[in-house]
């Protein structure tokens, strides 16, 4: 299922990554970034070169790649607080019919860090007693990766306290995917229009349609480029368990798979005296990784779900259910399910369907799959 999924969306990462590679040639030139095989891992804006976003200015087309607002820019300019972003991630769940967080949850939790002591900043969400003490541990700045990261964290917590009731063994998701991607596929509601909603947007500064391609890109350039960086972490792993890579390849074979997978290469020679994947939190914390790539493809379902529930007539990326009530019974339905079901059920319970597809997430990115093969036309890809 694994191999199907990604089979389903290489064609789109492999548009994303022609277009990127190209721009970065226009940017650096033939001598760091040539026009044809992988791409240098130090070009892309990420210590793992797994989510892009961060350099969409180098790949952003003229004109509609000016999406006109900066979410980061806004939340600094309402003179935000880290504490009034969750505030505003836990909105959107009661917009829903959910309950709010307990008043622990604010006593409790870790929002930014802390001073005078080491802690782990790495995000993270916690439910303490398996009933009410949800918390979570951040080092939150005021900017829109931690906006989302927000909303990611907070779907863990709802998805433990919807499930408290059942039998100690079935405390937990339906598949470690699904835990993963609760909290995402509510962020993908945080559109233009919902950014309106909530006062952040002024209304006048809502992208025209002509600037889709400009949004999708900036999603596109997360989502879609991290699916192949979600599918070889544990492939890595489980060659490293297995035996199948020997200890003497603990470094090759992790830049190997990044080349196959990714089309991404170091800017210097490895070696074995390097130890490229422990610079990976979930390598050295034994943190299953499995789970994010199918997430990054459950997200997109339950989103497609939840907009058709919402009545959604546009195209897909711009919906937002925020408020919409129906939506949240139904996700609550399926989130109370805990464990105790095979995850088919869980999904047909939300989704009406008990197949995982990457369909709905190639809907949401088929403006831009279109776009970039015109952009790409009568260029080499593949690496
Ligand atoms: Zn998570």
């Amino acid at each position: 299922m694994y191999e199907r999924l990604w089979a389903e969306t290489k064609p789109l990462y492999n548009q994303l990554h022609c277009y990127t590679r190209t721009k970065l040639n226009q940017k650096y030139g033939n001598a760091v970034q040539p026009t044809n095989g992988p791409i240098r891992a130090d070009l892309l804006g990420n210590m793992w070169a797994q989510e892009w976003g961060n350099i969409y200015d180098v790949v952003a087309p003229k004109g509609v790649g000016d999406i006109g607002y900066d979410l980061t820019d806004l939340l600094v300019k309402k003179k935000y607080t880290p504490e009034q972003m969750v505030r505003t991630g836990e909105r959107f769940y009661t917009s829903l019919g959910l309950a709010p967080l307990p008043e622990t949850f604010w006593q409790r939790s870790q929002i930014t860090r802390p001073q005078g002591r080491e802690v782990v900043c790495h995000a993270s969400a916690w439910d303490l007693d398996n009933k009410d003490d949800l918390r979570i541990k951040m080092c939150t700045k005021v900017n829109a990766d931690d906006f989302v990261t927000i909303h990611h964290e907070l779907g863990h917590n709802y998805y433990q306290r919807a499930y408290k009731d059942q039998p100690y063994l079935y405390l937990n998701g339906a598949n470690d995917g699904f835990h993963e991607a609760i909290g995402d596929f509510v962020a993908l509601s945080v559109t233009p229009e919902y950014l309106v909603q909530i006062g952040l947007l002024d209304r006048n500064k809502v992208p025209s349609p002509d600037k889709d391609i400009g949004l999708l890109l900036r999603q596109g350039m997360d989502k879609v480029a991290f699916l192949p960086f979600g599918l070889l972490v544990d492939k890595y792993r489980w060659g490293v368990f297995d035996g199948s890579t020997p200890p003497g390849a603990n470094n090759q074979s992790w830049v190997d798979l990044k080349r196959q997978y990714q089309g991404i290469t170091p800017p210097v020679p490895r070696s074995e005296a390097d130890f490229d994947p422990g610079a990976k939190y979930h390598i050295p914390a034994s943190v299953p990784y499995a789970r994010y790539f199918l997430a990054r493809i459950l997200q997109f379902q339950f989103y497609k779900a939840a907009c058709d529930m919402a009545g959604w007539k546009g195209p897909l990326h711009r919906c937002s259910f925020y408020g919409n009530k129906q939506v949240g019974q139904r996700l609550n339905q399926m989130l109370a399910m805990g464990a105790s079901r095979p995850w088919p059920d869980a999904l047909e319970a939300f989704t009406g369907t008990c197949e995982m597809t990457a369909r709905p997430m190639l809907e949401y990115f088929a403006p831009l799959q279109g776009w970039l093969e015109q952009q790409n036309r009568g260029k080499q890809c593949g690496w």
